[in-house]
């Protein structure tokens, strides 16, 4: 079996971590090795703001493999308070509560598990932010 890409990069993710171009000074998430918008490879870490705005949301009632049986799953376009959208998943929400435009914030949650060794894999998702809309 061959490790998923974003488990060898399970530690950047479980920080929030994303990757500063020196180059073009965008940042993206997750890291890669060469920027995605000018190609350069003078990458830096830096750390991402745990809270943002969710700009769109869908709900996958057909996920593929172990994750069915959490089905229906909310994936959620978070625009972070630097400017940073990334795609995750939504979580301590139902579909009813969620909103666009509405504050959220990461959360550790596990993602998913191995079936054969019983390896619990956890991630970055997201929730709505209580209290303030
Ligand atoms: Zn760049």
């Amino acid at each position: 079996m061959v490790l998923p890409r974003w488990w060898r990069k399970r530690i950047p993710r479980y920080r929030l971590i994303g990757a500063r171009c020196r180059s073009c000074g965008r940042i993206h998430y997750p890291p890669r090795n060469a920027c995605p918008y000018c190609g350069s490879t003078e990458l830096e870490e830096v750390q991402l703001p745990r809270t943002g705005v969710l700009e769109s949301y869908t709900v996958v009632y057909s996920v593929p493999g172990d994750s069915r049986l959490h089905a229906p799953v909310l994936v959620g376009l978070v625009k972070l308070d630097n400017g940073v959208r990334l795609v995750a998943e939504l979580t301590d929400a139902s579909p009813e509560e969620l909103k666009t435009g509405m504050r959220v914030e990461a959360a550790m949650r596990r993602i998913r598990e191995d079936g054969d060794t019983g390896t619990i894999m956890y991630g970055i998702k997201f929730r709505p932010v209580l209290g303030k809309s």
